[in-house]
């Protein structure tokens, strides 16, 4: 069994923001040689993401006022985890609910992703340089 893992760094501009890591995975996939198998993606920090859904904008933004509503940054004395000195409670929360990591079959050394799947980074507490592991395994 082959094994090839890579680390992704990610420093938005903006406190949240959506990527899509959908070729950046595909070609770390490529590189790995390997045909049949899995690939995971998971968000190394508990205010960050991994997850799986279509690239609309319209969608995107939706998530956004959503875990907002669910979640919102201000004020930031909401939080019991902010007297700690943070103000990144609500991240954690989204995070939460957004997942840590997505696991993707390799089939013919492809993505075997559903018709209209992509694989985003999603980040609730950015400006600073944050990780994703990318490891994948198969023959
Ligand atoms: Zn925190």
């Amino acid at each position: 069994m082959k094994s090839y893992t890579e680390y992704l760094t990610f420093n938005t501009p903006h406190r949240r923001d959506y990527i899509n890591i959908t070729d950046t995975v595909e070609e770390i996939v490529r590189k790995s040689g390997v045909k049949e198998g899995l690939v995971l993606v998971n968000a190394m920090h508990i205010t960050a993401s991994v997850y799986i859904n279509d690239d609309e904008s319209g969608l995107i933004q939706d998530y956004d006022d959503w875990l907002e509503q669910l979640a919102p940054h201000e004020p930031i004395s909401r939080y019991r985890h902010n007297r700690t000195g943070e103000d990144n409670g609500d991240a954690h929360l989204k995070r939460q609910i957004m997942g840590r990591e997505v696991v993707v079959a390799i089939t013919n050394g492809r993505l075997d992703l559903g018709p209209w799947e992509q694989i985003f980074y999603g980040e609730f507490d950015g400006r600073r340089p944050k990780r994703v592991l990318v490891k994948v395994i198969g023959e």
